[in-house]
């Protein structure tokens, strides 16, 4: 039994079954035995690889976009350029050298990072020594702000509810035989679409995208969100465990497995609407990679490599944009301030 089991265990005695969001809190944030607190969970050695661990091109591609959303608000002397849950620092260390051939706007940008883990910001710190650390969105400065999230929602707790013949529960994580077991608790929720089967509800993402919409709104700037989800709010059990690269169950090893849930990007974009955003665009990853360049700039980066690294990069760049790897399942999301025009690729110009 891992550590953290024990705790649940002793919570489930004590305060009777738990939701998902409060178990998956504790699976990936406890603060001595979570997921995210005490390890790096990516790459081979790791549980699961992300976009810019597969490709250095990621990462470039957001810094030029990074570039162009600053002229389109007009060059600020000053701005923030924020990740959200950045991981080891990869994707925002590849952006600034990208950012460094826009020398006027990487002199305005300001770094900062929102991460509540210790060891990965540890590596962040390795990766971008001059980045600000942030617990919360709350702390983040009263500045024009240009927002980027990948994998970060996903990360963010939600319950789910189920509605058996128009009868609604809630999934509760509670002890039968004297193991954790999945049970349903009758509910009162509005479950908000029509049909039987489960409904999750990330009130967490929701949280977080109204308060960066109302700092947008308030200070300007643009957010990009990628991460794998659906464009509509429907039904579906999308909560995955994974392990070693491979799915395991969910009650198995509490804090020892990644947790992650698809993120439902109209639920998402109404959160950020709420806070007085504005949505400029939704696209697959592969027509946003497409869109910036990838073919081209990995091309010359290959143009320039030898066998197995020339390789790495040809094939790194088609799990990027390929349907049938991360190129449809993963969406991006753009939001602006109100005033803001549309930031290319999403107007298409
Ligand atoms: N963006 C990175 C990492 C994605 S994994 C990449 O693409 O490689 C999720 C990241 O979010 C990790 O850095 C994790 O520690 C962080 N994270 C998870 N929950 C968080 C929370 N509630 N607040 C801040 N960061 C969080």
């Amino acid at each position: 039994m891992t550590a953290l089991e024990t705790i649940i265990r002793a919570l489930i005695v004590s305060d009777g079954p738990l939701p998902l969001d409060r178990f998956m809190a504790l699976c990936l944030g406890h603060p001595a035995h979570g997921y995210y607190t005490t390890r790096d969970p990516f790459g081979v050695k790791g549980d699961f690889t992300t976009a810019p661990e597969i490709s250095q091109v990621f990462g470039e591609l957001i810094g030029v976009w990074v570039a162009h959303v600053w002229e389109s608000l007009g060059q600020p002397r000053h701005f923030a350029l924020v990740e959200l849950g950045p991981g080891r620092g990869t994707l925002m260390h590849d952006a600034l050298r990208a950012l460094s051939k826009f020398p006027a706007c990487a002199k305005a940008s300001q770094v900062h990072f929102v991460e509540t883990s210790e060891v990965l910001r540890d590596a962040q710190r390795a990766s971008v020594p001059q980045a600000t650390w942030h617990a919360h969105v709350a702390s983040l400065p009263a500045l024009s702000s240009i927002i980027i999230a990948n994998e970060f929602f996903d990360a963010l707790p939600m319950r789910q509810f189920v509605r058996k013949s128009g009868r609604v529960f809630e999934v509760m994580v509670g002890l039968e035989n004297e193991a954790l077991a999945m049970m349903l608790v009758p509910s009162p929720f509005h479950i908000p679409v029509a049909g039987d089967g489960v409904f999750e509800d990330a009130a967490a993402r929701g949280a977080v995208a109204t308060q960066l919409g109302d700092h947008l709104a308030k200070l300007g700037g643009a957010a990009l969100v990628i991460d794998y989800g659906h464009l509509q709010t429907a039904l579906g059990d999308t909560l995955q465990a994974l392990q070693n690269h491979k799915p395991c169950r969910v009650l198995d090893v509490p804090g020892e497995a990644d947790l992650t849930s698809h993120v439902d990007f109209e639920a998402l974009a109404r959160a950020f609407l709420a806070g007085g955003a504005k949505i400029a665009g939704l696209a697959t990853q592969g027509q946003f990679l497409g869109a910036m360049g990838l073919e081209d700039r990995t091309r010359v980066l290959a143009h320039h490599a030898l066998g197995q690294e020339r390789d790495t990069l040809i094939d790194g760049a088609q799990r990027l944009v390929h349907p049938d790897g991360m190129g449809k399942l993963f969406k991006v999301l753009c939001v602006t301030s109100p005033e803001m025009a549309q930031p290319f690729p999403f107007g298409g110009t």
